[in-house]
C-alpha cells in the first residue's frame, strides 16, 4: 500500500507540477476521507419520532441518493475526488467521475486502487474527456435522469452552468466553487505566527488552492514589520522549481493563462500605485513558472482584490480599524475562507461571527482535514464535504408512517 501511496504521489507531480512532498501530502489527505468515511458509514442512523397520535408510529431511514456525477479540478487531483466519492460510496451511491482535462491520471489511478480494493465493477467509474468534450460531458451527466447527484468542485463560472443543467430534473447538488480569501492581521497578533501562517496559507500548491488567501489586510500598527518579516520569510523559505526536486516549495502554474492571469493582477496594481517588495515577474526558468510575489500599497480598487488570482501573488492592504477590515473582508460575492490573527479574544469572536465565510481560521492558516466541515457561503457553493456533515451530501431522508396500530 505504501508503494502505492509514493506512485500515486508521483502521479500528482507529473501531472500538475506539485512539489513531491506536497503531492505526498494531499495522498495522506486524499486517504484520510476514505478512511473517514468508511467509519462514517457505520453511523448512517435513522430516527424514531414520538408520533400525535396513539395508533401510529413514525420512523425515519436514510437511503442512498442513487447515482452521483462527481467532476473535479486539477488542483488536488485525487483529494478533491476521494473528498466526495468516500462519503458517496459510504452512502451507498455509485460514481461517475469525470476529472479535469489536465488530471485524469491520478482519478485512473483510484480506479485501480478500487479494484484493488475489491471495491466492485461498475461503482467507481472514471470518465475522462478532452477539454473540447468537457461542455457536453458535463451536460450529458447533469440532465440524464439516471444521475441523481451532481458534486462539483471549480470555479464559480463553471458551477452556474451546471446548476442551470441540474435545474430541468431538481438534482441533488453540491457546489465547491472559488474563494477570495483574506487574512487580517491585526495589531495584537503574534507577528512571527502570522507569517508563518500567510507562507503556508498564501503559497501552498502556488497559490492554487480555492482556500489559498486571496488579499492580506494588515492593521496599520503592525503593518511595517508584518510586511518586513513577510519578505523575508518568502526570499528565505520558497524555492521555485520542478516538483521533483527534494528542494522545490513552488512547482510551475498549471497553464499560460494561468500565469497570465498573476501578470495581468500585478500589472494592474502597480498602474494604481502598489508596489513591488519581492517578485512581481516570471521566474527565470520559464515556462509556467512565476516568482512568489509581495505587493503593498494595496487599494480595494484593484483587481487583486476583487477576484481569485490563483496564483503566488501576495497583496497587501493597509487598514486602520475592525470595522473597516471586517467591511472589506466581507465586500465579496464569494465565501469559503477567512483567516484573522488577533490575540484579543472579544475581537475573536466578534471576527469570526461577522466574517461572511464558510470556514474561519483563527491564529492558523492551514484549516483543512477530514473531520472538519469543508465549503461556502455566497457563491462559494452549496453543502458541505468532509465530517459528519458529508455524507449527508448523498443521503435522502424518508419517513414512513406506520398506522392502524
Ligand atoms: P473549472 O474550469 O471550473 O474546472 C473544474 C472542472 O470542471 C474540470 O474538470 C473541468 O474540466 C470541468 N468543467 C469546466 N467547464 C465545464 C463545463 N461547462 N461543464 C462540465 N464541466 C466543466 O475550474 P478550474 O479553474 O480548473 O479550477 C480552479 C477553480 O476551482 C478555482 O476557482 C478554485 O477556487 C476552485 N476550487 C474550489 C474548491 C472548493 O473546494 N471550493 C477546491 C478546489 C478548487 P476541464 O479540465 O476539461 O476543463
Amino acid at each position: 500500500m505504501m508503494e502505492n501511496k509514493e506512485e500515486l504521489a508521483r502521479i500528482i507531480t507529473a501531472e500538475n507540477g506539485k512539489p513531491l512532498k506536497e503531492a505526498q501530502g494531499e495522498i495522506t489527505y486524499s486517504a484520510s476521507f476514505l478512511e473517514w468515511f468508511a467509519e462514517e458509514a457505520r453511523r448512517i442512523y435513522g430516527d424514531v419520532i414520538p408520533a400525535s397520535a396513539k395508533d401510529r408510529r413514525v420512523l425515519v431511514l436514510k437511503q442512498p441518493v442513487g447515482v452521483a456525477a462527481i467532476i473535479t479540478p486539477w488542483n488536488f487531483p485525487s483529494a478533491m475526488i476521494t473528498r466526495k466519492v468516500g462519503a458517496a460510496l459510504a452512502a451507498g451511491c455509485t460514481v461517475v467521475v469525470k476529472p479535469a482535462e489536465d488530471t485524469p491520471l491520478s482519478a485512473l489511478a483510484l480506479g485501480e486502487l478500487a479494484n484493488q480494493a475489491g471495491i466492485p465493477a461498475g461503482v467507481y467509474n472514471v470518465v475522462p474527456c478532452s477539454r473540447q468534450q468537457t461542455a457536453a460531458v458535463g451536460e450529458v451527466l447533469c440532465t440524464d435522469p439516471l444521475v441523481s447527484k451532481i458534486s462539483f468542485t471549480g470555479s464559480t463560472a463553471t458551477g452556474k452552468i451546471l446548476l442551470k443543467h441540474a435545474a430541468g430534473t431538481v438534482k441533488r447538488v453540491s457546489m465547491e466553487l472559488g474563494g477570495h480569501a483574506p487574512f487580517i492581521v491585526f495589531d495584537s497578533a503574534n507577528v512571527d505566527r502570522a507569517v508563518a501562517g500567510a507562507l503556508a496559507s498564501k503559497y501552498r500548491n502556488s497559490g492554487q488552492t480555492c482556500v489559498c488567501t486571496n488579499r492580506f489586510l494588515v492593521q496599520k500598527g503592525i503593518h511595517d514589520e508584518f510586511v518586513e518579516k513577510f519578505a523575508k520569510a518568502i526570499d528565505k523559505e520558497l524555492h521555485v522549481g520542478n516538483g521533483f526536486d527534494a528542494k522545490t516549495t513552488q512547482g510551475p502554474l498549471i497553464n499560460e493563462k494561468a500565469v497570465e492571469k498573476v501578470e495581468k493582477h500585478i500589472k494592474d496594481a502597480v498602474s494604481q500605485g502598489a508596489s513591488i517588495v519581492t517578485g512581481g515577474k516570471r521566474h527565470s526558468l520559464g515556462k509556467n513558472f512565476f516568482e512568489p510575489t509581495l505587493l503593498t500599497n494595496v487599494t480595494t480598487k484593484m483587481l487583486c482584490t476583487q477576484e481569485e488570482t490563483f496564483g503566488p501573488l501576495a497583496p497587501v492592504i493597509r487598514f486602520e480599524t475592525e470595522a473597516e477590515a471586517v467591511a472589506i473582508a466581507n465586500a465579496a460575492n464569494v465565501g469559503l475562507a477567512g483567516y484573522f490573527y488577533s490575540q484579543d479574544p472579544a475581537q475573536i469572536w466578534r471576527v469570526a461571527e461577522q466574517l461572511e465565510v464558510g470556514m474561519v481560521g483563527v491564529n492558523e492558516g492551514i484549516i483543512s482535514s477530514a473531520e472538519c466541515p469543508f465549503g461556502g457561503v455566497k457563491e462559494s457553493g452549496l453543502g458541505r464535504e468532509g465530517s459528519k456533515y458529508g455524507i449527508d451530501e448523498y443521503l435522502e431522508i424518508k419517513y414512513v408512517c406506520f398506522g392502524g396500530l
